[in-house]
């Protein structure tokens, strides 16, 4: 099963994607979360990436092409995989058609999460997350058992530099500009699965959950 979440910044899709990878036994691939690992080895790449995130830019093609191409062919991989914000682009999403093309392999839907602008911004506002693992919180929606602290080890929880307000409005005008586009494309492809963001975590998920186990799950490829 191959899938593609994608959506504006901060509508859900890191937890819905995670949620459906542990479900269906798939990959989940974040080339976020991967470029945030690089940052925090602080390699000289790490401190070139920082640059880009922090002030809500997307990072160079090139570097998130070869992210994508070495993990599709890791072990995990095999029964499928959930992309997590890949492709971004247009141009991403014809790199991705290669890259499935030389290995024969297809898409199975691309589930766009929708969400209005207010709905977003109170929900990146009170995001959390624990430098050490990654794991995401939300004040209000999803807070951790003690106030500030990670459930899984015991970390700080910090605000994710690109979650104040000055990049998310950048990331919210690159998300517009850049990203959007790829609701059509994927339309045309027959692979657009519009899902509102809006709902509830678990709303949202037995949304997606309910297309794959009626269109997906048990078909031919
Ligand atoms: P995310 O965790 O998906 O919200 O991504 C956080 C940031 O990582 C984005 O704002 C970009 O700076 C960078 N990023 C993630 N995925 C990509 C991508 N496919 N292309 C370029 N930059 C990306």
């Amino acid at each position: 099963m191959r899938l593609v979440i994608f959506g504006p910044p901060g509508v859900g899709k890191g937890t819905q994607a995670s949620r459906i990878a542990e479900r269906f036994g798939i990959a989940h691939i974040s080339t976020g979360d991967t470029l945030r690992q690089t940052i925090r080895s602080g390699s000289p790449l790490g401190v070139e990436l920082r640059g880009y995130l922090d002030k809500g830019l997307l990072a160079p093609d090139s570097l998130v092409a070869d992210i994508i191409e070495r993990r599709l062919i890791e072990p995990d991989c095999r029964p499928g995989f959930i992309l997590d914000g890949f492709p971004r682009t247009i141009g991403q999403a014809h790199t991705l058609d290669a890259l499935l093309k030389k290995r024969r392999l297809l898409l199975d839907a691309t589930f766009f999460l929708d969400a209005d602008d207010d709905v977003i911004v109170r929900r990146i506002s009170g995001r959390r997350v624990c430098p050490h693992c990654g794991r995401s919180y939300h004040v209000e929606f999803a807070p951790p058992r003690v106030t500030g602290i990670c459930d899984a080890d015991g970390e700080d929880l910090e605000q994710r530099p690109d979650d104040q307000p000055g990049s998310v409005r950048k990331r919210l005008q690159v998300y517009t500009e850049e990203t959007a586009p790829l609701r059509e494309y994927f339309a045309n492809e027959g692979l657009l699965v519009p899902i509102d963001g809006t709902r509830s975590v678990d709303e949202v998920a037995n949304a997606i959950v309910a297309h794959i186990e009626r269109y997906i799950v048990g078909s031919a490829h």
